[in-house]
Parts: C-alpha cells; structure tokens; sequence
C-alpha cells in the first residue's frame, strides 16, 4: 500500500533542485531542436543522468537517451519524457524565447521552439531522477528514465525500439509517461482507457484522363471523381461508426490541375484519421478504400487508386489497473489537485514503447497555464481565445507551479511500484 510519507521524504528535496531546474528549463526553451536532431539536448540530459549516479546509454534510435538505476530487488519502472521541439515561429515573448532556426527533414531552413512543453517533460523527469537516486534509503527496484526523441513525427518511440532498446533494459512492471497541457498549472490528471487517438495519415491519388476543358467528353475528370470522393467519404464516421464510438476523418488536401481550360489526369487527396480502438481504425480504412475505389470505378478511371499511409500513431490506452493505482497514489498526495482530465483528440508514440516491452501503462496530463491568468479566462468565457493551446507560439508553460508539479506526479507515480 502506498505510505504517503515516503513520498514526502523523496519530494522533501524538490526545494534544493529548483533553481537548476528552471535554469535547465530556460536553457531548453532557448536552445530547441527538431525531431531527430536532438543532440544538444541528448548531450545536457545524459550529463545530468551521469551526474545523478545512473548508468547512462546514449545514442539509442539516433539521439534517444536511457539512464538506469538499479536499487536491489523489486519492480522495474520505466518513466518517459520526450525531448524534441516543432517547426514554429515562437511568439511567448519571453525573455528566454527561442531565435533558433534550423533545417526540416525535407531540407527547409525553418524557425524552431518548445512548443509542445517537451522542455518541460525533460526537466521534471532528470529531477525526478535526480531525487530518487539521492533517496535509495526509501525505495527499492529499479528506476528505467526515457528519453525519447521525434514524439512530433510519431518514429522516435520506434526508432528506439527497433535500435535495440529492449535488450539495454532490465524486466519492467510498467511505463508511464506525461503531458503537461493548457489546463492550471499545479493540477494533474488522467482517466483508464483510451486517452489520446490513434492518428493516420493518408495519400491517395486517383487516375482520369486528361484533355481539353472543351471537350469533357474525351476525358475522365479527376477533379470531379475527387469532389465525389470528399461528399462519399462524410458518410464514413456518421454512417459506419457506432454512436457510442467516437472518430475523425478529415479531408485536409486536395490537389488536381493547373489551369481553367485543362482537364488533369490525375488527382491527390490527403486524409487525416483520428480513432480510439484498433476495430474502428482498421473500419475506417477499409470503408476508405472502398469507397475511393468505387467511386473509381463509377468514373470509369482507367487505373486503380494509390493509397499511401504515413504519419502515424498508436492509440493511447490507458490500462484499467495501472491507472487505478497512479490515480490512487495521486489522490493521496495531491488531493484536490488531482482531476479527472477528458480523452483527448491529439495523438502520442509512446504507447509504441510499452506495446513493444509487453508492460502496461499509463499516461497523464498535468497543467502549465498560470492558475490566476487561467481563472481570469474561465470567468470571462475566453478559454478558446486567451488560453494558448500545444503547438501555438504563444504555449509556454509558466515554470511554477508546473516543473514542481511534473516532477512530483513522476515520483509519485514511480514509488506506486518501487516499494
Ligand atoms: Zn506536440
Ligand atoms: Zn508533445
């Protein structure tokens, strides 16, 4: 059973990591770096582990960093932070904002920021690290910190996975793993059962014939056979999905043509998919391709679709009995503070890790907007316009309460187990 006053004699030195906490944190929201290209960061985190007394792997998947400790017999926990940042122009106004540029994947020079909070995710996980190996004397098992890269493209959690991470670690019970998100900052919250979507993204180009807009007659118009697809495909979620299930399916691109007077040859739709069970997810990609190669057929394209599918992520689904003792440990030390946080409809890799490991997991959500300012909104009915959201370049997490509170919920999680 869980024995709150272990957890206050580990958390009772949170007041000495403060300062190079935010320091650290300041550092990180100055210096970010793009999915992959985390090496800066790769290099000040496995500092910080070495300095702590843990035994430290870098280079896993590209620049993903794993720091073990080993505390004597007991269950092994895996805690994960991801650690990479987003193609954003910041606007926080900050005196520590980011000026990085940097170069994209498809060679683009593009300006760079935390704007995700991953800053923050590192700096309570090397905390909690830091805390945890000054207090041996309180718990014991073994303590597995992740450090994962290119969450933002959804592959780092794979690229470790397929680079060996399995092999590195020692026989774990569990993984859990944090958000921090546009909600007050001191609270934390989760729920059982799916809490972030699976995401799927989709290319599909379908054939016409191409000839002069003169003469519809002689050709096979990709642009119309598209058009139809688009109305086809709206009756996918609200006429397939079941009521009680719940799904997204958007049509964000269409692409066919160049000019008024010139029918194209072919057409290029990208979809974006958003499910919280594997059933409706392999349903709606099925209904998917059925449709567009119908509505194909019905044209009479002269060659079948391509269905092309990239960007994606697993669902984040939470386990029953994993979350039920995370929530139990929370409510214990956190009381009020701990809240029920709704599913949401973005999407994590995580759930990559543990599903490859064969352990079970949670993760949470936990808050990085000023209590008072956030208030202030709710009273004024302007959430949705004053409370900047993940991925805005105006998201910062205020430091405090927030990296206090990150780096309690992942020792209060982790000692759950490290009994
Ligand atoms: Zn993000
Ligand atoms: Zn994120």
């Amino acid at each position: 059973m869980l024995s709150p006053a272990r957890n206050d004699e580990v958390l009772g030195g949170l007041a000495g990591i403060r300062a190079w906490q935010e320091e650290f944190c300041r550092d990180l929201h100055r210096h970010p770096e793009l999915s992959h290209q985390e090496h800066r960061t790769a290099g000040l985190i496995a500092e910080r582990l070495r300095g702590a007394g843990l035994e430290v792997h870098e280079g896993v998947g590209g620049t993903g960093v794993v720091g073990i400790l080993r505390n004597g017999d007991g269950a092994g926990v895996l805690l994960r932070a991801d650690i990479d940042a987003l193609p954003v122009r910041e606007a926080t106004g900050l005196p520590y904002a980011s000026e990085v540029s940097g170069k994209d994947a498809a060679g683009n020079e593009v300006p760079v920021m935390h704007a995700c909070g991953h800053d923050v995710h590192v700096t309570c996980l090397l905390g909690a690290a830091q805390l945890l190996a000054e207090h041996t004397d309180q718990w014991h098992g073994t303590l597995v910190t992740l450090f994962q890269p290119a969450e933002e493209v959804g592959d780092g959690a794979r690229t470790m996975v397929g680079d060996g991470l399995a092999g590195l670690l020692p026989r774990l019970d569990v993984a859990l793993a944090q958000h921090v998100f546009p909600i007050p900052a001191g609270i934390v919250g989760t729920h059982s059962g799916p809490f972030l979507a699976a995401a799927d993204s989709m290319r599909i180009t379908v054939h016409g014939r191409g000839g002069h807009g003169s003469m519809p007659q002689a050709t096979i118009d990709p642009v119309v056979l598209a058009a139809m697809i688009v109305i086809r495909l709206q009756t996918v979620v609200s006429r397939e999905v079941a009521p009680t299930e719940t799904a997204v399916l958007t049509v964000g691109s269409v692409d066919a043509g160049t000019k008024s007077n010139v029918i194209a040859d072919h057409a290029v739709l990208q979809l974006n998919i958003r499910t919280y069970s594997e059933s409706t997810r392999t349903a709606i990609l099925d209904a998917i391709k059925r449709i567009v190669t119908a509505e194909c057929q019905a044209s009479g394209s002269p060659r079948e679709p391509e269905f092309e599918l990239f960007d994606r992520f697993p669902v984040t689904d939470n386990d029953a009995e994993t979350t039920h003792r995370v929530v139990d440990a929370f409510t214990a030390y956190f009381g009020k503070r701990r809240v029920d946080v709704p599913m949401g409809s973005a999407s994590e890799d995580f759930s990559d890790i543990p599903d490859a490991l064969g352990v079970p997991y949670t993760y949470w959500g936990f808050g990085g907007i000023d209590p008072d300012t956030y208030a202030e909104a709710l009273r004024a009915g302007r959430i949705a316009q004053d409370i900047p959201v993940n991925h805005s370049p105006a998201f910062a997490p205020v430091l405090q309460p927030t990296l206090d509170t990150g780096t309690e919920a992942l020792i209060v999680g982790a000692l759950a187990w490290l009994t």
